[in-house]
């Protein structure tokens, strides 16, 4: 075994693997750039070399640099980490070449995979199950669009380099077709550097359940069992489990056989995910072979007792696989919801900020919270805004599900806006919960887990204008105990003027609402309009005891970024009191969401300056955390001018055109 590896990678994978190589008593060599200078996985290594500036092109891309750290350091092996170097072909072989033990597959085994196209002939040839679709080196796009109308839309075009669901565009009929495939080939160049594309016809209702293998240097190859990552936005896992929903025990066996023949094509060692696309009918095809550790692994630790780093370690060290086949057991069930900083409501864009105030739930044999974040560190615009994996176990799903909503509820992070709302009415709608599941759930389930229904809203609204009243009085009486006379201090009722009526507007569902709450001894009556509604409630702590129509029920109120999330047994409610004498910003009007969203770069300008446009038009693209965002008219209007050109790097918040809204359509919004 080795006695010394670095990590090259950052964040919450470079901790985890130092914590098996600690456990097995590997010392460890972390790298970091200018912005990650006092991160976690710089304090947690025994050792931390730096290689670099901010940006990934400049430090934890440059795979020679870090190879020389390697060596510096005297580190027998690298651990790539997912991301970054960890497909690369060319690193893995310059490792080799300077005797430097990468841990991960044969270059061979990367290149063959490292081309979804060329991977997918091979697969072909090994007789494993594929998707139709084009997989050519004729990229004329004459000759795409013609394979797209053969096939029959909808397609989806995919980068043959991609990864993370960049660079990939469903298609829906031909008119979309070119729009598409440029937006594609910018966003396949602009992060793989290269824009090949391939054309597969568009399942529609398809769960995305991938196999974990792992083969080792005497020919054995086994499969841990699966996970399911059919919930995804935008292409990206949201959250992932395992066992696969519904899998039973012939299906699996028949996937996993399927998966190690596939590994075996190409000679495979070490970890190694097979994705697959599952249809209703119980077929399955093969959509391509991450040769890498997977951010979703620990879903397979929980069920099988496995460190899938420890394995990697020992396969890299020329060991046996430590179980056979039929030695692989699995228990109970999993989940791992991914915690990003990000907001949902605003097409996930992802959100900067510097985590002011982090207490994730406390982790035991049923939580695990995998991060590489501290509180006060910054998320920032270099890297992925992942903030943590929150992985839950327990017996069945049902329990472990119940266990995720409860570690989302007590999730604490300020500083910053998060996906944990999103993510608690995921966990908690029905259909999720009755495992519905395929790869359009989120699309399909948008009014559930955006939680916009007006039933919701009716239900909700009460509960969280008590909330509010409660947590001013918690407030009052907590920052003035000295004051006999606090009107909050009584906890129970503001008595300078009668009835005791307290009126609010409070912020919820994206609308205003004005609110009276009325309080009779432990009584509250809460209207908004021409609705009543009669409840008890109590603040303890964060702790919100309820009483409606005698339903007591319990919540946690948790204070955000921007107000206060309750979660309730249906959802997660977000709202905040709006001050009307602090005159708040409108952001309804027309001018919304023409600023940009966060530092970037313009991709491209859409419209033409001093044209009229409809609602929701595309009028630019700008290019932030390699993802491409799309900047939309808000209503109908005319672009009078825009500020920048492509290629012009912005700031957050900048303005970026100059638009003016038909007054007409204005009125609307
Ligand atoms: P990436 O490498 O960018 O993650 P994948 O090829 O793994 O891309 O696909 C990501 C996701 O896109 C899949 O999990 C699935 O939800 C969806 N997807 C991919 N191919 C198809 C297809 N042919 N039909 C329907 N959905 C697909």
């Amino acid at each position: 075994m080795f006695d010394k590896i670095l990590i090259a990678n950052r964040g919450e994978i470079a901790c985890r693997v130092i914590k098996t190589a600690r456990r097995m008593g590997i010392a460890t060599v972390a790298v970091y750039s200018d912005a990650d200078r006092d991160a976690l996985h710089v304090r947690m290594a025994d050792e931390a070399i730096h290689i670099g500036a901010a940006p990934a092109r400049e430090s934890y891309l440059l795979g020679d640099r870090i190879l020389e750290a390697a060596l510096k350091a005297g580190a027998q092996a690298i651990h790539p980490g997912y991301g970054f170097l960890s497909e690369n072909a060319g690193f893995a072989r310059a490792c080799a070449e300077r005797d430097v033990v990468f841990i991960g597959p044969p270059t061979a085994a990367i290149e063959a995979m490292g081309s979804k196209s060329a991977a997918k002939r091979i697969m072909e040839a090994a007789g494993v199950p594929l998707v139709p679709g084009y997989h050519g080196d004729d990229q004329d796009p004459a000759i795409l669009r013609a394979a797209a109308e053969e096939m029959g839309y909808p397609v989806l075009l995919k980068a043959t380099a991609g990864g993370g669901g960049k660079g990939m565009r469903q298609v829906w009929s031909g008119k979309d077709f070119d729009e598409a495939l440029a937006a594609a080939k910018r966003e396949s160049l602009a992060s793989f550097g290269d824009d090949t594309m391939l054309v597969e016809k568009y399942l529609t209702k398809p769960r995305h359940v991938e196999l974990q293998v792992f083969c080792d240097n005497s020919g054995n190859g086994v499969y841990l069992a699966e996970r399911d990552c059919s919930v995804q936005r935008r292409h990206q896992k949201v959250i992932e489990e395992a066992p696969a929903p519904g899998m039973t025990e012939a299906l699996r066996r028949e996937m996993g056989e399927t998966a190690v023949a596939a590994a075996k094509a190409i000679d495979y060692r070490g970890a190694g995910t097979v994705e697959f696309l599952l249809d209703e009918d119980g077929s399955f095809y093969f959509m391509e072979m991450n040769t890498r550790l997977q951010v979703e692994h620990p879903v397979t630790e929980m069920i099988t007792g496995q460190d899938l780093v420890q394995w990697q370690l020992l396969v890299a060290a020329g060991q046996p696989l430590p179980l056979a086949q039929e030695q692989v057991k699995i228990r109970g069930h999993a989940f791992e919801a991914r915690v990003y900083a990000e907001d949902p409501d605003n097409d996930f864009l992802p959100v900067t900020g510097t985590l002011g105030y982090l207490q994730p739930p406390e982790e035991n044999r049923h939580v695990r919270v995998d991060t590489g974040v501290r509180q006060g560190d910054e998320v920032s615009v270099y890297y992925d805004p992942m903030i943590a994996k929150l992985i839950v176990w327990d017996e069945s799903r049902e329990r472990a599900l119940q266990r995720l909503a409860t570690a989302l509820a007590a999730y604490r992070i300020g500083g910053t806006v998060t996906n944990l709302d999103f993510l608690y009415n995921l966990a908690t709608c029905r259909p999720f919960r009755e495992a519905e599941l395929d790869t359009g759930f989120i699309e399909k389930h948008a009014d559930l887990v955006f939680h916009q229904r007006p039933q919701d809203l009716a239900r909700e609204l009460p509960l969280a204008a008590l909330a509010l009243l409660l947590d001013k009085q918690q407030a009052g009486s907590a920052s003035s105990p000295e004051d006999p006379y606090s009107p909050w201090r009584a906890g129970n009722a503001w008595r300078l003027n009668e009835p005791h009526a307290h009126r609010f507007i409070v912020h919820c569902h994206q609308q205003d609402h004005a609110v009276e709450v009325e309080q009779r001894e432990q009584l509250y009556i809460v209207r908004c309009g021409d609705r009543e509604t009669q409840l008890r409630g109590e603040l303890l702590g964060d702790s919100l005891h309820l009483e409606v129509e005698g339903h007591r029920q319990r919540a946690t109120l948790a204070r955000t970024q921007d107000g206060f999330t309750l979660y309730l047994a249906k959802g997660a409610c977000h709202f905040r009191e709006v001050l009307p004498d602090l005159g708040e910003a409108d952001t309804s009007g027309a001018n919304a969401g023409l600023a940009a969203p966060m530092n970037g770069t313009i991709v491209a300008l859409l419209a033409q300056a001093g044209s009229a446009v409809e609602a929701n038009t595309p009028l630019l693209v700008m290019e932030a955390m390699k993802m491409e965002h799309t900047i939309r008219a808000p209503v109908a209007g005319t672009v009078n001018a825009f500020y920048y050109q492509p290629g012009d790097l912005v700031d957050g918040g900048a303005e970026l055109l100059d638009f003016t809204a038909d007054t007409s359509e204005g009125d609307k919004q």
